[in-house]
């Protein structure tokens, strides 16, 4: 599939020599990143690496502290005036759907484009549907999360972020918290949407995925960057011993 996939020379995350702390402790180390449009990415590493806060930093769920991150040309300071725009060209799905539960699927699909973006109701709606549909779930446009299995409700967060129109995706563990029968219904809605070209930075175990759809597959342990490399020499010819350990472990 790579190969079919275009990747173009256009940046739309760059991130320099980025360092984090929570408190004294150094989460992120000089972490060094270019995401070009149409590359899609999977983030692998132990537990506990930093996966989930490089990912959260790069649409200021988390702050960094020195280095630079520049989102789609908007450099991500602390007096961020437009940080709703930077959002809402970062979509974000999360291991726990976090949908809203007392909202219709609908609404949940609606609410930002009509908040944030000021997207006519109607047109919103209409978004909505056309993104439902893509998911495979139409018919619950009128339901409640409660209602809906794990595996649906990740497909409408899916949806519910492309409904704002992103420029790259980012997915933290999409299918960790799902019963295994419904792993495949995300992956597979990951899958279509790398294959229209989406850009998308993956945090995720499934290896499988990774060799069928990563263009680059980068290994993070204590925080920093280790490895990088496509998905072939990746898992075939590891360079360094923590990515040697880590695939022993998971392959
Ligand atoms: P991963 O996603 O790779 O498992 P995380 O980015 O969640 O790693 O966490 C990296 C490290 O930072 C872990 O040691 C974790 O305990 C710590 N950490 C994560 N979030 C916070 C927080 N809000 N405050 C303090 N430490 C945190
Ligand atoms: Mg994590």
């Amino acid at each position: 599939m790579a190969n079919r996939m275009q990747i173009s020379d256009e940046v739309v995350v760059q991130i320099e020599t980025m360092n984090k702390w929570y408190g004294a402790f150094h989460v992120l180390r000089d972490v060094n990143l270019t995401v070009n449009r149409g590359e899609r990415i999977v983030i692998a590493g132990p537990s506990g690496s930093g996966k989930s806060t490089l990912i959260r930093c790069i649409n200021r769920l988390e702050e960094h502290q020195s280095g630079k991150i520049i989102v789609d040309g908007t450099e991500l300071t602390s007096d961020l005036k437009n940080i709703d725009k930077v959002r809402s060209e970062v979509g974000m799905v999360f291991q726990h759907f976090n949908l809203f539960p007392h909202l219709t699927i609908l609404e949940n699909c609606t609410l930002a484009p009509i908040w944030v973006r000021k997207v006519p109701k109607k047109e919103a709606e209409e978004t909505a549907m056309h993104f439902l549909e893509k998911v495979k779930i139409p018919e619950q446009a009128h339901k409640y999360p409660g209602m809906l299995s794990g595996g649906q409700q990740q497909r409408v967060a899916i949806a519910r972020s492309l409904c704002m129109r992103p420029r790259i995706m980012l997915f933290d563990e999409p299918t960790s918290a799902l019963d295994p029968e419904m792993i495949k219904e995300v992956l597979d809605t990951m899958i279509e949407l790398a294959e229209e070209g989406m850009t998308m930075l993956c945090v995720t175990h499934e290896m499988g995925f990774a060799q069928a759809v990563a263009n680059r597959v980068i290994f993070m342990a204590d925080g920093q960057i280790i490895e990088q490399n496509n998905p072939v020499d990746f898992f075939n010819n590891p360079q360094s011993e923590r990515t040697k350990q880590f695939l022993s472990q998971i392959l």
